[in-house]
């Protein structure tokens, strides 16, 4: 593989470089309010730094991988924070622009990247985590709508959104598989029926939701696909979402700040320190590479969906031990939940330790993730 940029690529990295020197706001994005987080999200699409590889009719970038991967380190460099439109951007936006009608793209995808149109997803069901098969929420046909009653758990930012890419069964006479009547439809937040209450979590915030919805009715012209697609859809959805959360890591940034906080705290002669940094800088290497190896094979068109697997079981596992070594480095100081003189960062580092437990969770759990590289990559039997 060539690790050379060209003149164009080169430019196009100073374009970016001074646009988030000029822009990039200073809070997190959990420390951004909607609005705050909206306009950011507004200023990167108007500067056509977003959805890089949607058409431009869509008003997508229309960049290259390459441009994307530079995007990507140049957005990581300046510590940029995410857009409360993520989820949309990196797989409902995707999945309408496969699987959607002429008029569901006119109408929904450029609205995403503008952030008029905030997303969440509805897979997960109380009796339906990893084992989406056994989706219960069903969608009755009832003239030119669908009349859905069930409930979903776990639904990342439901409170802020306007949207929902939500999966459902269509009761089928004779079911002969497990797939038969998955449906995925694109729901109004705000139908009636429809309910959002927030969980609280382990850091104190409450970034996700139980959506219930009792007789929503749902245009039969927002169901994506066709009845019984709902499992095609959702599994390329899934590749995305996992690509999406390996290429969100900033390992570079974990480890440099690991080693300052070693050096300040005189631990970097000790060689069981040291033997920790050490392998997490070689973690971070690997990243890096199956990075770039992912980048090279999109530039080839050597499809690999399931690396997708590989790279979000590794990078959640990685991100999860800097925060613990971190953490551990800070002694008795890594308890804190709050700043303090001598450690500042203290409670950024336990709410990163707290939060990021959910993340081996998230986009499916980590032995589903072997499961996966098992069958998938390693051609090992199924079981
Ligand atoms: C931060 C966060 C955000 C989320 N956001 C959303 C969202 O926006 N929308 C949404 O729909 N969902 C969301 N989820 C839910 C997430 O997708 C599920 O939690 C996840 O798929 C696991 O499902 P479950 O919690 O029901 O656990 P279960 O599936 O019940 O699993 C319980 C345990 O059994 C193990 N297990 C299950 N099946 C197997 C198997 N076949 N082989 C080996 N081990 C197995 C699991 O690994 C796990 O350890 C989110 C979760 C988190 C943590």
């Amino acid at each position: 593989m060539d690790l050379s940029y060209t003149a164009d690529e080169e430019a196009f990295r100073s374009r970016v470089r001074s646009f988030l020197d000029e822009n990039c706001p200073a809070k997190g994005f959990g420390e951004m309010s909607l609005e705050e987080g909206r306009a950011w999200q507004q200023r990167l699409f108007r500067a056509g730094l977003l959805g890089a590889a949607w058409p431009k009719e869509h008003g997508g970038a229309g960049l290259t991988e390459m441009e994307q991967a530079i995007l990507n380190e140049e957005f990581a460099r300046a510590n940029a924070p995410g857009v409360p439109g993520q989820m949309g951007i990196w797989w409902v936006g995707p999945a309408i622009l496969k699987h959607g009608t002429a008029e569901q793209k006119e109408t929904w995808v450029s609205q995403i990247l503008s952030g008029e149109h905030i997303w969440a997803t509805g897979y997960s069901e109380p009796a339906a985590g990893s084992d989406m098969f056994n989706t219960q929420t069903r969608a009755e046909p009832d003239g030119d709508h669908y009349v859905v009653n069930g409930q979903k758990v776990w639904t990342t930012l439901a409170h802020l959104s306007n949207w929902f890419f939500c999966l459902v069964r269509v009761p089928q006479e004779n079911p002969k598989s497990k797939y038969d009547g998955l449906t995925v439809l694109l729901i109004e937040m705000n139908s009636p029926g429809l309910e959002v209450k927030p969980i609280r979590q382990i850091t104190g915030g409450s970034e996700f939701n139980e959506v219930f919805m009792t007789d929503v009715r749902v245009p039969i012209s927002h169901r994506l696909g066709a009845e019984g697609e709902g499992w095609k859809i959702i599994s390329g959805a899934l590749v995305n979402e996992r690509s999406g959360i390996a290429s969100g890591m900033r390992f570079e940034q974990s480890l440099h700040k690991l080693v300052g906080i070693a050096k300040r705290r005189q631990k970097v002669q000790d060689p069981i320190w040291r033997q920790r940094i050490a392998d997490l800088a070689i973690s971070t290497a690997i990243s890096k590479y199956s990075g770039y190896r992912s980048t090279s094979d999109g530039i080839a068109g050597r499809l690999n969906p399931h690396l997708s697997a590989a790279m979000k079981l590794h990078g959640t596992t990685l991100s999860q031990n800097f925060s613990s070594t971190i953490s551990a480095l800070l002694g008795a100081y890594g308890q804190l939940y709050q700043s303090h003189a001598e450690v500042p960062e203290a409670r950024q580092v336990s709410e990163r330790l707290l939060g990021e437990r959910a993340m081996t969770i998230a986009g499916g759990t980590s032995e589903i993730q072997k499961n996966i590289v098992a069958e998938r990559i390693l051609g090992l039997p199924r079981r």
